[in-house]
């Protein structure tokens, strides 16, 4: 097991030298050896969410073999349902199947594994990677007890992002693997739970696995499927991932997706992904990390706008209870003098901290007109209803 990324490196290695001349995007680290290595095409695994039947594993696997940047295939065998009473995986007999598959194509398989059992199991089947799931990594005691299960192994363990975008609960599951002694570490980035409606299943926040990538320096494989929910967003967001520089895609593949299981919607046939990956534009390295480097900054420049438009709105919400309180007590809405102190003395901090006094006058002119304009709103509201 512990020569597994090395052997997909060397497999790698040959398939780059056949596609000589081919733009190269990106590279695949082996966190084991730290050997970074040229990709010409992105690192593919691909399967069914789940696997169901041997029937449908094995058809799946046989025509996912056949396209070149497919190297690994993944099935679920213990689905995490939302709800009771849905289909939770075939265990046991699934693994049987999974191993006929990988017997049947030579790909290397991977199953998401959520407890020690599992963890057990996995291992008797010979399964090559085992991935843990978004809603596992929440959990720091069932992470933990994955990490003790797996001491001594150095099996490639896959750590999908935490639902919740927190990402020292990320960091944190790969120390504690580290801590156990496993070297063949890699992210899985599958988006994160939002509290707005998006047109993604789950939002894909890049800058969080831009940012695990910068701290850890692990490999980073995008889970399309997962962060779209949908077949129509996925070529989108398979080349945003490329463009960010990620190393590889997890796609959900299944021989006839309609009829699946489990995440329907999302799966698309071995067809459609030889589609979808003929469709991909591959950039230069450099650019990639242009792109990468770039959208990290972007979204903190967006968090930091969002920080300031809750901000402007508090301000002006305690504007108006100001202006509710002038108008109860008789005082003009405009004083002159005090206003002119807190601009003179936000002028002077603003120099402090580097900001010209143009800057600061233009920002505070147009924030205190604001909060005039909602005071002098609420007195004539107050006197029409009188
Ligand atoms: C899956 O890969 O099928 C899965 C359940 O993913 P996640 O843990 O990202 O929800
Ligand atoms: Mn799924």
């Amino acid at each position: 097991m512990m020569l597994f990324f090395v052997a997909m490196v060397n497999n790698v290695q040959s398939n780059e030298k056949k596609r000589n001349g081919q733009q190269k995007c990106r590279i695949f680290a082996s966190v084991m050896t730290n050997t970074y290595i040229q990709l010409s095409t992105p690192f593919v695994i691909a399967g069914p969410c789940s696997v169901e039947s041997e029937d449908q594993i094995i058809a799946t696997a046989q025509a996912l073999a056949q396209i070149p940047e497919v190297k690994m295939l993944r099935g679920g065998i213990w689905k995490p349902r939302t709800r009771p009473d849905a289909f939770e995986g075939r265990g046991e007999q699934g693994l049987v199947w999974l191993r006929e598959a990988k017997r049947e194509t030579g790909l290397p398989t991977a199953t998401e594994v959520a407890t020690p059992e599992h963890v057990e199991l996995a291992l008797k089947y010979e399964v090559d990677v085992l991935w843990i799931g978004a809603r596992t990594v929440v959990n720091p005691f069932s992470v933990q007890q994955l990490a003790d299960a797996l001491r001594g192994t150095d099996i490639p363990v896959f750590i999908k992002n935490p639902v919740s975008p927190d990402l020292n609960l990320w960091v944190g599951a790969f120390e504690r693997f580290q801590k156990a002694g496993l070297t063949q570490l890699a992210a899985i980035h599958r988006g994160f739970a939002y509290y707005k409606e998006t047109p993604y299943r789950n939002f894909p926040m890049w800058e969080i696995p831009i940012e695990l990538t910068q701290r850890l320096n692990v490999p980073l494989i995008t889970d399309v499927s997962h962060i779209c929910g949908n077949r129509e967003l996925l070529q989108a967001t398979a080349q945003k991932a490329l463009d960010l520089a990620s190393d590889g895609l997890m796609i959900e593949c299944h021989i006839n997706p309609d009829a699946a299981l489990t995440d329907a919607k999302q799966q698309i046939t071995p067809d459609e992904l030889k589609q979808l990956l003929g469709n991909l534009t591959f950039r230069s390295k450099q650019s990639c990390n242009v792109e990468r480097d770039l959208a990290g900054l972007r979204g903190e420049i967006d968090d930091i706008d969002s920080e300031l438009l809750q901000l402007l709105a508090r301000r002006m919400e305690v504007s108006a209870q100001i202006g509710e309180y002038k108008k109860r007590n008789n005082v003009t809405v405009v004083q002159m003098d005090r206003w002119k102190k807190i601009l003179a003395d936000h002028v002077a901090t603003g120099e402090e901290m580097g900001l010209s006094p143009i800057l600061i006058n233009k920002v505070f002119e147009a924030i205190h007109q604001a909060s005039i304009e909602r005071q002098g709103h609420i007195m004539e509201q107050d006197e029409d209803s009188h």
